[in-house]
């Protein structure tokens, strides 16, 4: 596969949202280790009614229209820092993008670093913080750093490189959040956010690997 056009995108996205919704006792478990235990309510709850909001969608021509109403849907319907977080993850790359009926391996390597600039600016997280941007950093490189043009290999890279940044957090102390004030306590769990990354790029890939 080795374009995106919007019915690609509306179904890959829709599949991010059932995986996460899927996901939510698991989500809940890892937060509860070293976080409020908040962050698979909130991320379904987002994630939910982004999913209504996509099937109600006309027909569009924009495919980062399609990330766009994803990532707002995400902040006004999330509390928390996730809600600004992974609504920016979705949301952030697509400001000043010139409108694009399908995207290529490059177009849309570009949208998620696009993306994770966004999220680093809003959230002031850096790799090593133990935040989702320890998944999100290696999943975007992988992608720039692909030369390939087929999505699900690309996805593939992608996927690997955040489940490497998920158990890399498990040997972090955390910057930010509850798992914060926990310091040296907070070794040897993962983060929760990062682990919601790593779903994330797991269900765009096999979305893609279905379809094609
Ligand atoms: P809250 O921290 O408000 O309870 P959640 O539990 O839903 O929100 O989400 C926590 C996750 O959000 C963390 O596991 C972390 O990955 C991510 N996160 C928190 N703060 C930041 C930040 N400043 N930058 C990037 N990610 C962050
Ligand atoms: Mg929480």
């Amino acid at each position: 596969m080795t374009t995106l056009d919007c019915a690609a995108a509306r179904g890959m996205l829709l599949a991010c949202a059932e995986k996460i919704i899927e996901s939510k006792p698991l989500l809940t478990e890892i937060d509860s280790r070293i976080g409020d235990g908040d962050h698979g309510i909130g991320m379904a709850v987002g994630m939910q009614k982004a999913k209504d909001r996509l099937e109600k969608m006309e027909a569009c021509s924009n495919v980062y229209e399609l990330f766009q109403e994803m990532g707002k849907t995400m902040l006004m319907s999330m509390g928390g820092a996730s809600g600004v977080i992974f609504g920016t993850m979705f949301l952030g790359g697509t400001k000043g993008k010139e409108p694009l009926p399908a995207l290529g391996c490059r177009d849309f390597a570009g949208l998620m670093a696009d993306s994770l600039e966004a999220v680093r600016i809003r959230g002031k997280a850096s790799a090593g913080d133990k935040t989702m941007v320890d998944a999100l950093e290696p999943a975007v490189r992988a992608m720039e750093t692909y030369g390939g043009d087929d999505f699900v290999e690309m996805l593939s890279l992608a996927e690997a490189a955040a489940a490497e940044g998920v158990e890399a957090t498990k040997n972090l102390i955390a910057k930010f959040g509850r798992a914060k004030s926990l310091m040296e306590r907070a070794l040897g769990f993962q983060d929760a956010g990062a682990t919601s990354v790593w779903i994330i790029f797991g269900a765009m890939r096999a979305y893609l690997a279905a379809m094609s």
